[in-house]
């Protein structure tokens, strides 16, 4: 069992009242929450087959990870994003679920997942309180897809989209890394799949993050993604929502598809996020390598003071605009942590 602490209660009253805001002036409403660095996928740009996890040891239990985030929401966090390596691959996950939601702030609870477990999970995770999800998929040619993701499972992927639809776990986005000559020619396709299935499209700008591999052969602009999506896009102007990164597009065949541009169109004035890795760390910026270690207010008790205290240092740590290191030969040289260990 999993349940939510009334840190609210324990913690000083002037921390509960003043928003997490960093020196820029931004607010800081959203966290990421990273329930593993495993992954049952081996995407080339994301979690090379040659990287090593965190030893699992350090990995936070799932009531550290729900007296954390009982703190952030004590503190101003409204959304909560459950991420990994694979979310679904982590035992116990919906009685996290559960206990998040019941966190009475929170107005966002959502998962990424590759798809690959959701048919199993998507009921068990509605029931439990998960509002929404994201699945991520490249490509809908399975040769393509095994290429990208070093493993099959096309097939998998598309019944998790099915059935977390029919449970309820509405609305559906699909998050499509674009990357040149591998999957940019699957555009139209993906707006098509998107539209039978009744999610939403998302394409994604390609990051240089981690050892990700010929980025700057293979990254489209999101200039080339809208121009591509040209012929489909209806004339009315883009819309933004709040706190999501993405710009949204009408489609002539009604809905609208969703352009994630972290390269060429930086959304750092509007971040809103911290990261929690799964191995308790705080992330002030994607980006960047700074990072705040939790596990001193966390073992051997659980100090809440203390853990809003490493909110504040990680909200304080928030570099006004994060930094890519675009040279393979500097990023390799000393990489980053992969996407996958730090919690898409
Ligand atoms: N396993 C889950 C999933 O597949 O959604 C969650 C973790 S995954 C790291 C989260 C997201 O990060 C995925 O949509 C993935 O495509 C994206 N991602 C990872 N590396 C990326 C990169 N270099 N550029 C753009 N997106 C990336």
């Amino acid at each position: 069992m999993v349940s939510i602490r009334p840190f609210g209660r324990l913690l000083d009253m002037a921390d509960v009242v003043k928003p997490l805001c960093d020196r820029y002036g931004r607010q800081v409403t959203y966290l990421r929450v990273s329930v593993t660095e495993r992954c049952n996928l081996r995407c080339f740009y994301c979690l090379p087959r040659e990287c090593s996890h965190s030893a699992q040891r350090t990995q936070l239990d799932l009531a550290e990870i729900a007296d954390v985030v009982g703190v952030g929401a004590a503190l101003g966090i409204r959304k909560i994003r459950i991420t990994g390596g694979e979310p679904l691959l982590r035992p116990g996950l919906a009685n996290l679920v559960r206990a998040l939601r019941s966190l009475p702030t929170v107005t966002d609870l959502a998962i990424s997942t590759n798809g690959i477990l959701l048919a199993e999970h998507a009921a068990a995770l509605r029931a439990a309180g998960l509002m929404r999800v994201n699945v991520s998929l490249d490509s809908l040619e399975p040769a393509v897809f095994r290429t990208i993701s070093g493993r099959n499972g096309l097939e998998r992927v598309v019944a998790g989209i099915r059935v977390a639809r029919a449970a309820g776990l509405c609305p559906v986005k699909l998050n499509i890394v674009v990357m040149r000559g591998v999957n940019d020619h699957e555009l139209p396709a993906m707006l098509d799949f998107a539209a039978e299935h009744g999610a939403q499209a998302r394409f994604i700008e390609y990051m240089p993050l981690g050892l990700g591999k010929h980025w700057a052969s293979s990254y489209v602009s999101r200039a080339e993604i809208l121009e591509r999506l040209r012929p489909r896009l209806a004339a009315s102007p883009p819309r933004q929502e709040p706190g999501d990164a993405a710009t949204y597009y009408a489609l002539r065949a009604g809905g609208e598809v969703g352009v994630i541009s972290p390269v060429s169109c930086r959304f750092c004035d509007l971040c809103n996020r911290l990261r929690l890795t799964a191995d308790g760390r705080l992330r002030p910026c994607l980006t960047s390598e700074g990072e705040v270690d939790l596990t001193p207010a966390l073992r051997p008790t659980v100090l809440p003071d203390a853990i809003a205290d490493f909110f504040r240092a990680a909200t304080a740590g928030r570099p006004q605009h994060g930094t890519y290191k675009t040279d393979e030969a500097e990023r390799t040289a000393s990489p980053v942590r992969p996407m996958a260990t730090i919690g898409g």
